[in-house]
C-alpha cells in the first residue's frame, strides 16, 4: 500500500477515486481491487488513518493505548438472509479477520428486561468483533486485495470542492491538491448535504454545484432525500485508567458491555460504557452518550477538568454497588470525542440511487435505505451492493 507523502498542490490522476476511508469504503476498494488490477484507484481521507466512525483513537497524549472510539463492534441482523453480505462475513471470519463477540452484555437499571437490550439496534442478529482494534479492521480488509499496492492512499486530505467536466471529475482538497478521476465513489454524504455549508465553509453544496438541478433527476432526487437526513451527535469519553485498575471480579475477556436501561441513562446521561482490555493489560473504559443536555453543556463547558468531575462522579455513583467494576480515582485520564453526526436519522437513501452511470458517480454507506441503516451491517452492505452493481456494468458494456 503506497501512502503517498504529502506535496503542497499537487495534481493527480486516476481511473476512480474513493472520498472517504471509512469501513464503507475499505470494504467497496477490496471488492474492486479483487476484480480491477489494471485501474489506477485512489482513497481519500480527511483523518489520520482508515476507519471513520468505526475507528480507534491512538492517543499521542496517553501512548500505548488503542481505545475504539466510535463503533467497538458491529452486529448483523441480517434477517433477509442476504447471501451476499453472508459470504462476505463468512469471508471475515475465515481470514480471521473478525470472530463472533462472545462479549459479556450487562443491563443495568432492570435485569429483568434484558431481552431488551438483545433487541438494540446494535445487539440484535449476530455479533462480531475484530480480532484487531476496529482501526486495523478497515486496515486489513483493504490490504487483503492490495498485494503490488494497487491504491493510493491519501490521508489528512479534506476534499472541499467537485466539478464534473467533459466526463472526468476534478476533486480539490483544502489545500490545493487537484485529483483527476475518470470515476468517483463517495463513501461519506458530507459533499451532498447541507452540513456541508457549515463545515466545509460553502454556500452552495459541492456535489449540487457540480451537477445543477434538473441536470439529472436521479440526482435531485437523491439531494432532496438527503436534504430530510438529520443525524444524532455523541460524546464519547475515553478513560485511560490506572496501572492498577481492574476489576473486582475476574473476567479476562477483551470487551465487557454495559447498556443502561432508559431511566438511569436519564439520571446519569450515559447510554453505554466499553471496558476494552488492552494488550498492555491495562483496562480502558469508552463512555458513549447522546444525551442533549449534556452534549450542550459540554459545548458550553470552559473548563474540560471541571466536566471531566461530572463524567467520573457519575460513573462511580452508577457502579458504586456493583460487582464487578470498581470505582475511579479522579486521576485517570480521559479525553473527549464530540461526534456532530455519529449516525444517520430520518429519511434513508434508496439504494436505486446508488450509481448514477451518466455522471460516473456512485455512493455507499450507512446512510442507504434497510436494515443496516446508521450502522456497521449497513455500511458493509451498501459497498458490497455497489462493487457488484459496477462489476455488472463494466461486464456487460463499457469497461469503468
Ligand atoms: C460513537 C459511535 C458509536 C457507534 N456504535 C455503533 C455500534 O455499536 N454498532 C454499529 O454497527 N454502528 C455503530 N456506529 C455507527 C458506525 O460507526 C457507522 O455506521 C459506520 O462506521 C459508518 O461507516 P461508513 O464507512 O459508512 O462511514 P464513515 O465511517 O463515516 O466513513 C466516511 C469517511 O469519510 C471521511 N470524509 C468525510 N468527508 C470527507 C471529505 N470531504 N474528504 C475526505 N474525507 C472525508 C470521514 O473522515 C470518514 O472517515 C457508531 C457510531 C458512533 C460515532
Amino acid at each position: 500500500m503506497s501512502t503517498t507523502p504529502k506535496i503542497m498542490e499537487s495534481n493527480f490522476s486516476y481511473d476512480l477515486t474513493i472520498i472517504g476511508g471509512g469501513i464503507s469504503a475499505c470494504v467497496f476498494a477490496s471488492k474492486y481491487l479483487q476484480n480491477n488490477i489494471t485501474k489506477k484507484i485512489a482513497l481519500i481521507e480527511v483523518g489520520r488513518g482508515l476507519g471513520g466512525r468505526s475507528s480507534t483513537r491512538i492517543s499521542e497524549t496517553f501512548k500505548g493505548w488503542k481505545l475504539n472510539h466510535g463503533a467497538p463492534n458491529f452486529n448483523i441482523s441480517n434477517t433477509k438472509n442476504n447471501l451476499l453480505l453472508k459470504n462476505y462475513i463468512d469471508e471475515l471470519l475465515e481470514n480471521k479477520f473478525i470472530k463472533i463477540d462472545d462479549s459479556e452484555l450487562i443491563s443495568l437499571g432492570d435485569e429483568s428486561k434484558f431481552d431488551t437490550f438483545k433487541n438494540s439496534e446494535f445487539y440484535r442478529g449476530n455479533n462480531y468483533q475484530s480480532l484487531f482494534s476496529m482501526r486495523e479492521l478497515s486496515q486489513k480488509i483493504i490490504e487483503f486485495k492490495n498485494s503490488g499496492s494497487k491504491i493510493d492512499l491519501f490521508f489528512e486530505t479534506l476534499i472541499t470542492d467537485l466539478k464534473f467536466n467533459n466526463d472526468v471529475w476534478t476533486l480539490i482538497s483544502e489545500n490545493g491538491d487537484i485529483f483527476k478521476s475518470k470515476y468517483l465513489i463517495c463513501s461519506t454524504n458530507l459533499l451532498l448535504h447541507k452540513r456541508s455549508l457549515k463545515i466545509l465553509k460553502k454556500n452552495e453544496i459541492p456535489l449540487r454545484k457540480a451537477i445543477p438541478k434538473n441536470k439529472d433527476k436521479k440526482i435531485d432526487l437523491l439531494l432532496n432525500l438527503l436534504d430530510k437526513q438529520s443525524f444524532i451527535p455523541r460524546l464519547t469519553f475515553l478513560i485511560y485508567t490506572n496501572e492498577d485498575y481492574s476489576y473486582k471480579d475476574f473476567y479476562s475477556r477483551k470487551y465487557r458491555y454495559f447498556y443502561l436501561k432508559k431511566s438511569l441513562e436519564n439520571k446519569y446521561k450515559f447510554e453505554r460504557i466499553i471496558f476494552q482490555l488492552q494488550d498492555n493489560n491495562k483496562l480502558g473504559i469508552v463512555v458513549h452518550s447522546k444525551n442533549i443536555d449534556f452534549l450542550n453543556s459540554y459545548t458550553n463547558a470552559k473548563d474540560e477538568d471541571f466536566f471531566k468531575q461530572t463524567i467520573f462522579a457519575n460513573f462511580n455513583e452508577l457502579f458504586s454497588n456493583n460487582a464487578s467494576v470498581n470505582q475511579l480515582t479522579f486521576n485517570e485520564g480521559m479525553s473527549i470525542m464530540k461526534w456532530r453526526a455519529s449516525q444517520p436519522f430520518g429519511s434513508a437513501v434508496p439504494l436505486s440511487l446508488q450509481f448514477i452511470r451518466k455522471y460516473r458517480i456512485a455512493f455507499c454507506g450507512d446512510w442507504f435505505e434497510g436494515e443496516g441503516f446508521g450502522r456497521i451491517e449497513g455500511s458493509i452492505l451498501s459497498a458490497l451492493i455497489l462493487e457488484e452493481k459496477i462489476r455488472n456494468y463494466s461486464n456487460n458494456c463499457l469497461s469503468i
